[in-house]
C-alpha cells in the first residue's frame, strides 16, 4: 500500500499557480524529503495532505483515503515554528500530552503521563517532561514537538522544516533521531526542508519542487546536478559539497 499518492495536483490562488501538476506516490515505511526553494509551494502540499486546503484539483490519497476522510489519530504533524511565546507557562510534558487529549491538560497523569513520557524517550527527550518549555534550546523544543506529534503512534508523520531556529548540533541529533524513529516505528516520514545536504543524507525518496515537480526518486537520481539548477537556479553557493 502506499501511504501517500499523488495523481495531477494543482492549486492557484487566483491566477497564481502554486502548484502545478504534481504526480508521485509514497511508499509505506519510507523517509521522504519534499525539497525546494522558499516560495517553491512545499508547505502548501503539506497543508493540502493534512486535509487543511480543499480547493485543489487531481487526487490524492492518503493510506487509500482522501485527505479529509482520513483518521486524524494516524497522521502526526510537527508544523514550521517560527515564532513561539517562549514565556508560555507550561511543562514540557503538557505540551507533548496535548497531542493526545486536543486540549490543553492541566495536569498530566494516568495513561496520558505514561505515554507522553514514551513519546519523549522515543526522542531522547525524557529528561526535559517537568521542565518549562521556556528554557528549553531551539532543538529542545523541536524535539517535544516531535514527541508530541508521535505520541498517538500515527502511521505518518509529516514535518515542516523542523530544524528552523536549532544550531548545527542539534540540527545533526534531530535528523538522525527522526531517522532512528521511522527505521523502528514503521511510520512514513515525510519531512520538508530547503537543505538538499540533509535530504540527500537522511531519505530513501526526494520530491524535488518548485511550484512545478522538478523530480520525485531516490536522492542520488532525485537530486541531480541539473534537477537542482531547476529548482533552484543555481548549486553550490555558501556549500561546496559535491553531490553525486
Ligand atoms: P514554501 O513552503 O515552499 O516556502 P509556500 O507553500 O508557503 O512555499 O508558499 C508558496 C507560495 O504561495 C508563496 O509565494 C506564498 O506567498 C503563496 N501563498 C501561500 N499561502 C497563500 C495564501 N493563503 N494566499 C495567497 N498566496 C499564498
Ligand atoms: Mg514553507
Amino acid at each position: 500500500m502506499s501511504a501517500v499518492e499523488v495523481k495531477n495536483l494543482s492549486l492557484s490562488y487566483g491566477d497564481i499557480k502554486i502548484l502545478e501538476n504534481l504526480n508521485f506516490s509514497v511508499p509505506e515505511n519510507s523517509f521522504v524529503s519534499i525539497v525546494g526553494p522558499n516560495g517553491a509551494g512545499k508547505t502548501t502540499l503539506m497543508k493540502i495532505l493534512l486535509g487543511l486546503i480543499k480547493d485543489y484539483t487531481g487526487e490524492i490519497k492518503i493510506f487509500e483515503k482522501k485527505p479529509d476522510e482520513i483518521n486524524p489519530q494516524m497522521i502526526g504533524y510537527v508544523p514550521q515554528i517560527k515564532t513561539m511565546d517562549r514565556n508560555f507557562p507550561a511543562l514540557a510534558i503538557e505540551l507533548v500530552a496535548s497531542g493526545l487529549l486536543r486540549k490543553w491538560p492541566w495536569s498530566v497523569g494516568g495513561k496520558e503521563k505514561d505515554n507522553s513520557l514514551k513519546a519523549l524517550s522515543l526522542v531522547k527527550a525524557e529528561h526535559l517532561a517537568y521542565r518549562p518549555l521556556a528554557e528549553l534550546s531551539g532543538g529542545e523544543l523541536q524535539r517535544v514537538c516531535l514527541a508530541r506529534s508521535i505520541v498517538r503512534n500515527p502511521k505518518l508523520v509529516v514535518l515542516d522544516e523542523p530544524a528552523t531556529g536549532i544550531d548545527a548540533i542539534g540540527e545533526a541529533d534531530l535528523y538522525n533521531l527522526l531517522e532512528k524513529y521511522q527505521q523502528n516505528s514503521k511510520a512514513t516520514v515525510l519531512m520538508i526542508t530547503h537543505d538538499w545536504h540533509v535530504a540527500h543524507h537522511h531519505s530513501d525518496f526526494v520530491l524535488l519542487l518548485n511550484r512545478k515537480q522538478v523530480s520525485f526518486g531516490s536522492p542520488e537520481d532525485a537530486l541531480s546536478e541539473v534537477n537542482l539548477r531547476t529548482a533552484f537556479g543555481h548549486i553550490g553557493h555558501e556549500h561546496k559539497v559535491k553531490i553525486n
